[in-house]
């Protein structure tokens, strides 16, 4: 059978990470991966996690027992209530069935398969996603036999949400269509809708009785709030918008390789709630069995400890200003510095931890070969990987590229 096994092509960004480590070039710079580095380019341990990190070795109860299949209650109770707040409704009438699962891609599969498994289609087994996305939507779908199709979202022209065709696919999918929509911080193109847009696609959503699939992997890092970046989540389940929510604790709390995160699923009733814990539960007992507990233990601590809490708000505040200290530095040398050709305003326009360039492929070749500057090749650039040290060479290259 081994002759019958096709080839594929390694995954795009960990064999980015592989052949960056490889390459022996003094200034060379990896802009691939979404991880945060820090000024020097190292990766950053959040200060509020070393201390959680302390605790938790120091208590007298730390063991490494099995977690409960679906994870570590209180983690995820107040996981859902920083996503949702204490206050919300779905939260106080005990709407929100929370499962721990493997960080955000975890996340992602669990509420595919649960869709996969019990949502009433409305004609095709479909999904809509955004066009740009997240590449891994389009596999963590499929994978469950769920088609993805893709909405309007980017305009390369305007280089802003392609809005008006955004609405009218919502308006003219099939009622009750799967909507996946990035919480905040949207992957790759670093543009959100307003809260005013916001508002619009809620009004689709509950006229045309679509699902939203909330995918939130970067509260925190758009606007550096962890309450600004949740307030579509919010506002959607106060409406009442049937959906589900991914969180994802890797790049808020800096705990990547942890795999910290939770699936929250918004259930219609009681009934609802108590079925679906166990169906949740019995899809992940066949597939990992119980999710890892050291990080989600961490995260637990942060999460239910004032000082702690009010820390963490400030490691986060510290990554996303760094961030969009880096937004403006490359802005100014492109426009002021090196007047490079072309308008660069999406560089201090777009948030969270991307910019989209608007680059071609062949232009993201050429910084990689010839200037060992490692982006995905749709020009997608993680600005972590920005410094002072290395920025200047980075915006030369790109000016180099771009005059061609
Ligand atoms: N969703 C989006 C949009 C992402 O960008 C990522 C990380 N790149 C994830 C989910 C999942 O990340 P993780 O599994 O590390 O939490």
């Amino acid at each position: 059978f081994w002759d019958g096994i096709p080839s594929v092509a390694e995954d795009e960004m960990f064999a980015m990470i592989t052949t960056f480590k490889k390459d022996p070039f003094p200034k060379k710079v990896n802009l691939g991966a979404g991880v945060y580095r820090d000024e020097d380019g190292k990766s950053w341990v959040l200060p509020a996690v070393k201390k959680a990190h302390a605790l938790l070795i120091d208590s007298p109860d730390l063991n490494h027992e099995y977690l409960p299949i679906a994870g570590l209650a209180e983690f995820t109770n107040s996981a859902a209530k920083l996503m949702f707040t204490e206050e919300s409704d779905v939260i106080k009438r005990g709407q929100v069935v929370s499962t721990q699962t493997i960080s955000g891609t975890g996340a992602n599969h669990l509420g595919a398969s649960f869709l996969s498994r019990f949502y009433l289609f409305n004609g095709e087994r479909q999904v809509y996603i955004s066009r740009p996305t997240w590449v891994n939507h389009h596999a963590i779908f499929a994978n469950v036999d769920i088609t993805p199709v893709e909405y309007p979202y980017y305009n390369a022209e305007t280089r802003g949400i392609d809005f008006d065709e955004m609405l009218s696919t919502m308006n003219s999918a099939p009622d009750r269509s799967i909507f996946v929509l990035h919480a905040c911080a949207h992957n790759p193109t670093g543009l959100d809708p307003s809260r005013e847009q916001w508002t619009a696609i809620a009004d689709i959503m509950l006229a045309k009785g679509h699902y939203a699939f909330f995918d939130a992997a970067y509260q925190g890092f758009a606007t550096g709030d962890l309450d600004n970046d949740a307030w579509a989540v919010r506002e959607f389940a106060r409406r009442g918008i049937a959906m589900l929510v991914c969180q994802s604790f890797a790049k808020n709390a800096g705990l990547y390789g942890e795999r910290v995160g939770a699936l929250h699923v918004v259930c219609k009733d009681d009934q609802a709630t108590k079925k679906l814990k166990n169906q949740l539960s019995l899809i992940t007992r066949v597939e990992f069995s119980t999710p890892p507990a050291y990080g989600a233990k961490l995260v637990n601590f942060i999460l239910n400890d004032a000082p702690l809490y009010e820390e963490w708000r400030r490691n986060i505040r510290t990554m996303a200003g760094r961030l969009i200290e880096v937004r403006k530095e490359l802005y100014r040398l492109l426009t002021e510095e090196l007047k490079t050709p072309g308008n660069w305003d999406h560089v201090i326009n777009q948030i969270g931890m991307f910019s989209f360039t608007g680059i071609s492929e062949a232009q993201s070749k050429r910084l990689r070969e010839e200037f060992h500057i490692y982006l995905a090749k749709n020009g997608r650039i993680s600005l972590a990987g920005l410094n002072t040290k290395n920025i200047k060479y980075f915006a030369e290259s790109l000016d180099t590229v771009v005059r061609g």
